[in-house]
């Protein structure tokens, strides 16, 4: 039997891949056979060099994702370079940590900007990509417990990522028809410097720890199976779903 999860052949799109989660997705994709285009803000240089590891290449497009200049500019120049796009992942985002009741309008700005309204506007470009190629394709967004949770001194963050499950329903609803699997995969507390913050309060830090049933924070190569099943013909009848890789945290 053809393995289901080889991505031999396939073009990635992986935003925020410099470091973090999108470093460890965009090296699990290569690994599984796919080229990427590594976006983002800050040169990737260490990923550049783990994913040409692999045997892939890795293309660099540098872009701001606070705004919507690069949208245009992400989807041709990966075309240009990588061929069309087959699988892209929504995994820049930000955090801002303040009371509910001092939180600023620019601290709210600046979350959903990236968090939510590049992720839909980035989908849709390359989702018009996918369906004039007429080859389908994978769209993975990169939720998070609070999209479950409430959490608490985030709520720009909460309310983009709760925002990303729907969008992920309502975006795999619309575009399964083309052949166009959306979901959602959302990690539980990882060690990156999203929770740094975290992990360096001794009190949360040991709060956290105490609710994961496996015992540690996730290491960013703990999402590659999910991100390789996502976007691999293993999952072609999944649709619209947010999985979570958190070490058992929402089953607790
Ligand atoms: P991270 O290490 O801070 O990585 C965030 C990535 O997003 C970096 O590559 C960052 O680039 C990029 N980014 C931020 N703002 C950008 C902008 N305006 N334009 C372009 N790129 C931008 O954090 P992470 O933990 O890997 O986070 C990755 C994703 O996972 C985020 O969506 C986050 O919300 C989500 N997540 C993380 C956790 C966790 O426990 N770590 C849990 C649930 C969900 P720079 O390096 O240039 O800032």
């Amino acid at each position: 039997m053809s393995n289901p999860f080889n991505l031999s052949g396939k073009t990635a799109i992986v935003t925020g891949a410099n470091t973090g989660l999108g470093q460890g997705m965009a090296v699990a994709l290569a690994e599984a056979g796919a080229d990427v285009a590594l976006v983002g803000r800050s040169r990737p240089e260490e990923t550049v060099e783990l994913v040409e590891k692999t045997g892939r290449k890795a293309h660099v497009i540098m872009a701001d994702l606070g705004s919507m200049e690069p949208i245009e500019r992400i989807v041709s120049e990966t075309r240009e370079n990588l061929g069309e796009i087959d699988i892209l992942v929504n995994n820049a985002g930000i955090i801002k940590r303040n009371d509910s009741i001092d939180f600023t309008e620019e601290d709210w700005d600046a979350v959903m900007d990236i968090n939510l309204k590049t992720l839909f506007f980035l989908s849709q470009a390359v989702a018009r990509s996918m369906i004039a190629a007429e080859k389908g394709g994978k769209i993975i967004n990169i939720a998070s417990m609070l999209s479950y949770q409430g959490g608490i001194r985030v709520p720009s963050y909460t309310a983009s990522k709760s925002g990303v499950m729907g969008l992920t329903r309502i975006l795999a609803n619309e575009w399964a028809a083309h052949g166009i699997n959306v979901n959602a995969i959302a990690p539980g507390y990882f060690a990156t410097n999203n929770t740094a913050a975290l992990q360096a309060d001794e009190k949360r830090n040991t709060e956290i720890l105490g609710r994961i049933p496996a015992g540690r924070w996730g290491k960013p190569s703990d999402l590659g199976g999910a991100a390789v099943f996502l976007s691999s013909s293993a999952s072609d009848y999944v649709q619209g779903i947010t999985l979570p890789v958190d070490g058992g945290w929402l089953a607790r």
